[in-house]
């Protein structure tokens, strides 16, 4: 694998709609440009990606409803048909992008590069396993920590994960699941939103998948001990916008409420659009296991 610069071009694919939106939230929070600059090339990247890849999966009700009864993410039962080559461009981009924010982690993305070069990892090792996004056998491999791999996965996998579930997203029914990880790719929540009724849904950033989930239940550790979920409000100009942190496993969400800023962009973007929130959360002693570009960057 080179590391190398990739194509820029905005063919339209879902997650197209993603470089609008980020291009109005930059507008919104002009201050962030430069340090989010990262993210607005993976969004530009991803928007390149061709529509016909990889396939999207066959995905009747019935089988979804099987899986969820079982408690069981679909990623689990059926994945997608990609090789090394469909994400080497967007994971070159990714590793570029974590080197330039992280010198120190360069010999081990070194490392993964050739790990991925004589195939001994795949797009698989970036998949969710239960507890963790990635596979163990990419830290072994390359040395990176976990939350380097997760980043990695995150920037790497959404055109295709969104591609291969887009099937299965109507069939998701409100009562079938209760889990705190995406019913779809098994990936941990990275944003929260209230919606107009009242309903909290939780989205995920691997697959773009979203799905209903208790308010007062904490989705990582699942307690539902009243006391133990804190709310961080920001200041007045982010009015909506609220961090949960959970007092027993110190996991924090960020959470917007829709019927308070009913001019959000997509959870995604709201959440990459925000690191100040990010950096309090952090402060305050919580973290997350979808990393964001502070912890990333060590800018805490
Ligand atoms: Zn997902
Ligand atoms: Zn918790």
């Amino acid at each position: 694998m080179r590391f190398r610069a990739p194509r820029w071009s905005l063919k339209g694919v879902t997650v197209a709609n993603l470089a609008e939106e980020w291009a109005e939230l930059l507008a919104r929070r002009p201050e962030f440009r430069e340090t989010l600059a990262v993210y607005g090339e993976l969004i530009a990247c991803w928007a390149g990606w061709p529509a016909d890849r990889p396939a999207a999966g066959p995905w009747s009700a019935a089988a979804c409803r099987g899986s969820w009864e079982r408690g069981v993410p679909l990623l689990a039962e059926s994945r997608p048909a990609l090789g090394a080559d469909d994400l080497e461009e967007t994971l070159g981009l990714a590793m570029e992008q974590l080197a330039s924010v992280r010198e120190d982690l360069v010999p081990a993305l070194r490392r993964l590069a050739e790990a991925w070069d004589r195939g001994a990892l795949g797009p698989a090792a970036f998949f969710p396993e239960r507890g963790r996004v990635g596979s163990p056998a990419v830290g072994e491999l390359s040395g990176l920590p976990e939350d380097a791999v997760a980043f990695l996965a995150h920037a790497t996998l959404r055109p295709a994960l969104e591609r291969h579930f887009a099937p299965a997203r109507g069939h998701l029914d409100a009562h079938v699941w209760a889990l705190g990880v995406c019913p779809f790719c098994g990936d941990p929540p990275g944003f929260s939103d209230v919606l107009e009724d009242g309903q909290r849904r939780l989205a995920c950033h691997l697959c773009g998948g979203g799905w209903p989930f208790a308010r007062v239940r904490c989705p990582f550790c699942g307690t539902e001990q009243s006391g133990e979920l804190t709310r961080l409000e920001p200041e007045e100009r982010d009015q909506g916008y609220v961090i949960i942190g959970c007092g027993r496993c110190r996991a924090y969400l960020k959470e917007l409420d829709r019927r308070v800023r009913w001019n959000g962009q997509s959870a995604l973007v709201e959440d990459w659009g925000s690191p100040h929130l990010d950096l309090v959360a952090v402060r305050a002693g919580y973290w997350r296991p979808v990393p964001s570009l502070v912890q990333l960057a060590r800018l805490a």
